[in-house]
């Protein structure tokens, strides 16, 4: 099954409510090497640590400004990611092997990224001391240029260490248990080795495919952001996209909510990454395709079934927050009528389940709760055809009338606008769509005035989510 309701897909990149405001990480950063050693800060106690204990080991002298001295560092070490700077990166580190492979590889990452910003801020008052070192949470700011509108915040957890000469380096940036407890959803390029390309508006994110996957997964984006721009009314998206199309399954295992809780069984899916976890704007919305594709992607034909789920996957990229309370059908509706548009009538294939369906009888439209169940190509292939009768009745704007009648009301029941505008019921609306399908479909018993589409044979997987 590789369907999935985007609306419901909300990354939370994390979990932990940050108390930024009182931060004083970007105060003055004097640090005279007259002042006291700092106080211990105060910050919870780790388990087992070294705070409260009757004789806590002798600190190195420090400033009175211990916050400004580790925000310093985190500082260089922003500073060194924007300039591409590797030798100054790996200097904000303290001398471990393990750790400077391990952020070496985080900078060969992060450095493909075109970032419009790149900033990390100390949370001071979550310092805890060990031993001689302090753990503190960081708040980074990532922002993704052009295809961000706004920085995207996560946080982390760093250790920072004494020098001899009385500065600070970082010495630890994992820290699993906290990391279990506080972190949601992590990209990709936090997580393992990626390779980045990017083409005109699109940039690909890959972890095991080679140059011509890479290469042919943007190239599929670039065709399906001409199309969907032309056909979608909307232009707030820019006409540009993040793919990601990763074989590590974590980056979508790590989602709450994956229908039948396996990232594996997807074709494509798209997801909002907001700001932040307090913050409900959407920096911006990307989607994710099956490591599955990727060989087709890399053959030398156009693969047509790789291009429709990219489009599918585009239309909810470019309708956006539009559709975040709109029913399913409709939001999934849009995304399959759009894709198939760009097809001649006769390759709009619809799967023979859902034929079959429609043949017998639709009653009612989908609900949200068992859209995506194992009937999800047949409410597929039925939104789509809802979409149609729409555009065939009524013109061809009219699925775009109805995505604006339900944003109009938002919180309103589904039901009550489709009849306010419609003037019949949202289950005659699928029985009007379900007949459309039959008939379109039907062994033709005289010669058809134009090519009768085909029916997928029974093999064929649905187009996806
Ligand atoms: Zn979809």
């Amino acid at each position: 099954m590789s369907t999935r309701p985007r609306a419901a897909l909300v990354a939370t990149t994390v979990a932990l409510s940050l108390a930024v405001g009182g931060c004083a990480g970007e105060g003055p950063r004097s640090s005279s090497p007259d002042a006291a050693p700092a106080p211990p800060p105060s910050g919870t106690p780790e388990p087992g640590g070294a705070v409260g204990t009757p004789a806590p080991p002798a600190l190195p002298q420090v400033s009175a400004d211990l916050a400004g001295d580790l925000q310093a560092v985190l500082d260089a070490r922003s500073a060194a990611v924007r300039e591409a700077d590797r030798d100054a990166f790996l200097a904000g580190l303290v001398r471990s092997p393990d750790l400077r492979t391990t952020e070496g590889g985080y900078f060969a990452n992060i450095t493909q990224l075109p970032l419009a910003a790149y900033s990390s801020r100390l949370v001071p008052e979550s310092l805890v001391r060990s031993r001689d070192a302090y753990w503190g949470v960081v708040e980074l700011k990532l922002q993704l240029t052009p295809y961000d509108v706004v920085p995207v915040r996560s946080v982390d957890r760093y250790r920072f260490s004494p020098t001899a000469r009385g500065g600070f380096r970082i010495s630890s940036t994992t820290d699993r248990e906290w990391e279990a407890a506080n972190l949601g959803v992590q990209q990709p390029w936090d997580t393992e080795p990626v390779l980045v390309r990017e083409g005109a508006g699109v940039l690909g994110v890959f972890d095991s495919a080679d140059r011509r996957e890479a290469a042919g997964i943007v190239a599929s984006v670039e065709r399906g952001i001409a199309d969907v721009a032309a056909r979608v009314p909307f232009t707030e998206w820019g006409s540009r996209a993040v793919v990601y199309a990763l074989s590590d399954p974590r980056f979508l295992d790590s989602f709450e909510d994956l229908p039948g809780g396996d990232p594996e069984a997807l074709d494509g899916v798209a997801f909002t990454v907001p700001a932040g976890t307090d913050d409900t704007t959407i920096a911006s919305t990307r989607f994710a395709l099956s490591p599955d594709l990727l060989p087709v992607a890399a053959a030398r034909r156009v693969d047509p079934d790789l291009d429709r789920l990219v489009r599918h996957e585009l239309v909810h990229v470019a309708v956006g927050e539009r559709d975040d309370e709109v029913p399913l059908w409709l939001s999934e509706g849009l995304a399959e009528w759009v894709s198939v548009q760009a097809l001649p009538p006769e390759d709009r294939v619809v799967p023979e389940e859902a034929l079959r369906a429609a043949r017998r009888g639709i009653r009612s439209m989908p609900a949200d709760d068992s859209f995506n169940d194992d009937d999800a190509e047949v409410h597929y292939a039925l939104a789509w055809w809802v979409c149609e009768w729409l555009t065939r009745t009524y013109g061809p704007d009219a699925p775009w009338t109805v995505l604006e009648a339900f944003t109009l009301r938002p919180g309103d029941q589904p039901r009550a606008v489709v009849r306010d505008l419609l003037g019949f019921s949202v289950d005659a609306l699928a029985r009007r769509g379900a007949d459309l399908m039959a008939t379109t479909y039907a062994e033709p018993t005289t010669a058809p005035t134009t090519p009768a589409p085909s029916v997928t044979p029974p093999t064929t997987t649905p187009p996806a989510g």
